[in-house]
């Protein structure tokens, strides 16, 4: 699964869809009209986040059997 997020592209305004994922790994996503903006994972806080929710999805499989 990966979470959905949005934000808006400073240079345009354009909305800008990225994965929590993304930000994790500050990663660079372009919007629509072709800038290049760099997420950044301050305080790690997402990467941590990605790794609660990776740790939450094993937990309702193992609840689902
Ligand atoms: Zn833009």
């Amino acid at each position: 699964m990966t979470e959905k997020l949005e934000t808006e592209c400073p240079e345009c305004g354009a909305k800008l869809r990225f994965g929590l994922d993304d930000v994790a790994k500050q990663r660079t996503v372009r919007c629509s009209r072709g800038h290049s903006v760099k997420l950044k994972d301050q305080d790690g806080g997402a990467g941590k986040a990605s790794k609660a929710m990776a740790d939450f999805e094993k937990a309702l499989k193992r609840f689902g059997k």
